[in-house]
């Protein structure tokens, strides 16, 4: 029965997190409601390795704490009843369980499940020192990246195909019906424009591979490689309520419960059940054909059974991750500005930005242009997967600020319509060999028609033309006006020249830098 219970609360979770997904894109409406990152507010891994980097207690972090006091009085239920990765891994990892071998301990490998550790003390230790990696590996972080960057696009992009192949076959009856549900989706489960994302490849291919690793074990991922895992089996592992206890007179030794076991636990040998590993998944309990497992609260300690850490690995990796803080810094960033880091506007100062930022991809998954895109080497290693704006992709849509809605660590900081429409992100240059009146000497004004700042940011030069029949006429060459231009990149976005514009915006002269251009 608990186990039933478990699975149903399993497919729940995971089904509000689909829905918060879904919904965490914009839908007509300039107020989000709940989106994704509410997961986040309650994962004690980014809060911590936040508080760690930046020294700031966010109000939103306080959610954790209720995962935190969960785990404490219960072990590992987050990890076993909630976490969606968790429950992909599940499903994917039955299968492997129910492979048969000969091996009674087929799939369990107790002395892989320090490596979480080890990984858990690499991201505390770099975050004490001002690398804040927990993004990269944190579940939660890594299921909405990767489903934002890597699956939405490739998902959207089939369904839209599939209707319009059934709209190229006009089928009567049938093409009308399939018009009217294309309508529905789009507006509801569909993005709202095709997106397409930088690095969506290796991102997909990340998780496929994360996903892959239930055919080596069962929920592979989570028993040796999770870091928030680490974190909460260290934090549950002396929880009393849901302790397993195993009657060593009634076992048969027929190695059941470890087959069945979610978290590599070893209630098998009776005494070994190691209760920081538990998931508390109730299957050895399920499954025992001597019914010699009890889960229930208890004062008496009830297994033994350890995890395998040495305090010299556990030193060596600690000088490992202070000693990586420095190499990740090292690169081209560190000497010179990339002009493409142009980052959304709201974001904090680029160094608390980096320290801030957790990769998670909600504020490219919202961004109602398809403008911010994973970074790859525009903020060093340190960056990657951080946000930045391609004006050629997509523009800062004047009257949008659904990233700052979103980012739930506040890397970018929550700001009013008003505040952010005054924000610069950037500076809009022209390329006089590729602008049309300037290189072509006729008129063009796309960009002036486009730009949103009050006041018009781009303004004319008037000049005597000469078109060609000889007749003069009144060219207008576009100019920038540094003070009115807030670097939206709207200008570069539409210009008609598609392939190198003849406008380009760059990151130079945004509000949050502290040298300003001399203009
Ligand atoms: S405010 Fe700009 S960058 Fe942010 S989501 Fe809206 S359009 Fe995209
Ligand atoms: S800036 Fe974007 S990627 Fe970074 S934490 Fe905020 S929402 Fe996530």
């Amino acid at each position: 029965m608990m186990k039933n219970l478990r699975r149903t609360s399993q497919i729940l979770f995971l089904l509000v997190f689909l829905i918060l997904f879904i919904q965490t894109e914009y839908k007509g409406k300039d107020e989000l409601g709940l989106p994704v990152r509410l997961f986040l507010d309650f994962d004690p891994l980014i809060a911590l390795s936040s508080l760690l980097a930046t020294h700031v207690v966010k109000k939103i972090f306080l959610l954790s704490l209720v995962t935190i006091a969960l785990t404490f009085f219960l072990g590992r239920v987050f990890c076993g009843w909630v976490c969606p990765l968790g429950t992909l891994n599940t499903v994917i990892g039955y299968f492997r369980m129910r492979r048969p071998s000969r091996n009674p301990d087929d799939g369990n490998h107790p002395r892989m499940r320090k490596y979480k550790y080890y990984i858990l003390v690499f991201i505390l230790v770099a975050a004490v020192f001002g690398w804040n990696a927990a993004g990269f590996l944190d579940p939660i972080s890594i299921t909405i990246r990767s489903m934002a960057i890597g699956f939405n696009p490739a998902i959207n992009g089939l369904v839209r195909a599939f209707f319009e192949f059934s709209y190229v076959l006009a089928v009567p009856g049938i093409s009308p019906a399939m018009d009217s549900l294309y309508s529905i989706l789009t507006g509801t489960l569909l993005a709202f424009e095709q997106p397409v994302f930088r690095q969506m490849i290796p991102i997909a291919l990340i998780f496929s591979a994360i996903l892959a690793l239930n055919f080596v074990a069962p929920r592979f991922w989570c028993r040796y490689l999770c870091p928030l895992g680490a974190l909460l089996g260290f934090v549950g592992y002396r929880q009393l309520f849901a302790r397993v206890d195993v009657d060593g007179e009634k076992c048969v030794s027929c190695h059941m419960c470890n087959r069945s076991c979610q978290g590599d636990a070893t209630p098998f040998p009776p005494g070994q059940w190691t209760s920081s590993e538990c998931l508390i998944c109730f299957n050895c309990k399920d499954v025992c054909p001597a019914s010699a497992v009890r889960i229930h609260p208890s004062m008496k300690k009830t297994g033994d059974g350890k995890v395998d850490l040495q305090r010299r690995h556990i030193i060596a990796t600690g000088v490992a991750a202070i000693a990586a803080v420095p190499l990740i810094g090292l690169g081209e960033t560190g000497k010179r500005h990339s002009p493409d880091l142009i980052r959304p506007p709201g974001a904090l100062p680029e160094d608390e930005f980096l320290r801030t930022c957790v990769k998670c991809g909600e504020c490219m998954k919202v961004c109602l242009t398809n403008g911010l895109q994973p970074a790859f080497n525009q903020a060093g290693l340190e960056g990657l997967w951080t946000p930045v704006l391609v004006p050629r992709l997509g523009y800062c849509e004047f009257y949008c600020n659904l990233c700052n809605q979103v980012c739930p660590t506040g890397a970018i900081r929550s700001i009013s319509l008003e505040e952010k429409q005054k924000i610069r992100i950037g500076l809009a240059f022209f390329d006089k060999n590729r602008c049309i009146p300037y290189a072509l000497g006729r008129n063009c004004g796309v960009c002036e028609e486009h730009c949103p700042a009050p006041g018009k940011a781009i303004t004319f030069l008037i000049e005597e033309g000469i078109d060609r029949s000889g007749k003069s006429f009144e060219l207008k060459k576009p100019v920038v006006n540094p003070d009115l231009c807030i670097g939206c990149g709207i200008c570069e976005n539409k210009c008609p020249i598609v392939d190198k514009p003849g406008i380009r915006v760059s990151s130079i002269n945004e509000s949050r830098a502290d040298y300003q251009l001399y203009l």
